[in-house]
């Protein structure tokens, strides 16, 4: 069942989506070559808590940490280990906190020092894909008009759309109804209606579509062990349109990159 959300709550969830934002852009000046992802794991961990919240990952289905962190050819849900970042990776960041009882949720693939220019090309396609998903979002659609905006992109680009793992409802569980696939057909599926909240979140590789499900219950990885990469944003309809609770503009700024691509979403909170 979709639990729509009011406007009190959904500015709630701005706060808790915004603070996941701000753990994603505090990272970025530690992600790089020889610091490891169980080091990033626990300054996300220090960060969310000194923000009076609780991370949204740790306990949930048994995780045992604050981030996913998944190098290279591991699409999602990678544990964080001792293993040292190298010149050339990059790395999928995905982010939860539980704040005023609502959860954020957010990922982003960085590079580690300078990456391939085929890697760099996935990473900003499968950016436009989300956000080409987010402009679907709105009051009147259906959840298979995203889904099939984000497939046609990638897809035309060459690369392998995850079918496995998909977008979600995202409120006082981090996932809820509906499902959020990055392929489908328009016109398809759940009804967007006001007050609808959910995770759009393309996970997308370079080489096929298909993944494999590691024996830890959590990893994932291609199965060609070409790159993966994985973008993710919370986003809220209001007024009939896609509004972001979750922005990328922490990370921009860390950075240094200024970037328009938010603009026509943006939330004001009440
Ligand atoms: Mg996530
Ligand atoms: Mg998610």
């Amino acid at each position: 069942m979709v639990k729509l959300k009011t406007k009190e709550e959904i500015n709630l969830m701005y706060e808790s989506a915004q603070l996941v934002s701000k753990t994603l852009g505090m990272l970025v000046k530690e992600v790089k070559p020889g610091v490891t992802s169980l080091y990033l794991d626990k300054l996300a961990e220090e960060f969310i808590r000194d923000h009076e919240a609780i991370p949204g990952f740790l306990g949930m289905y048994d995780f045992p940490n604050t981030l996913c962190m998944s190098p290279n050819e591991q699409v999602v849900h990678g544990i964080p280990n001792n293993k040292p970042l190298k010149e050339g990776d990059i790395i999928s960041i995905d982010c939860g906190a539980l704040k005023n009882g609502f959860y954020g949720d957010q990922a982003y693939t960085f590079a580690v020092g300078e990456i391939s220019p085929e890697v760099q090309k996935m990473m900003e396609i499968t950016k436009r894909s989300l956000y080409a998903g987010i402009k679907k979002c709105k009051a009147g659609n259906k959840i298979g008009d995203i889904s099939f905006a984000i497939q046609l992109i990638c897809e035309n680009a060459g690369y392998g759309v995850v079918k496995e793992l998909v977008g979600h409802g995202l409120g006082r569980d981090m996932h809820e109804d509906p499902q959020v696939p990055n392929y489908g057909k328009k016109g398809s599926g759940v009804r967007i209606e006001e007050g609808l909240v959910i995770a759009i979140e393309p996970m997308i590789n370079l080489g096929t579509d298909r993944v494999k499900f590691h024996n830890d219950g959590w990893t994932v990885t291609t199965r060609d062990n070409q790159p993966s990469c994985h973008f993710e944003h919370d986003v809220a309809v209001v007024d009939g349109q896609p509004r972001l609770l979750s922005t990328f503009k922490y990370i921009y700024e860390a950075q240094g990159i200024s970037s328009d691509e938010e603009e026509e979403f943006l939330y004001q909170p009440l």
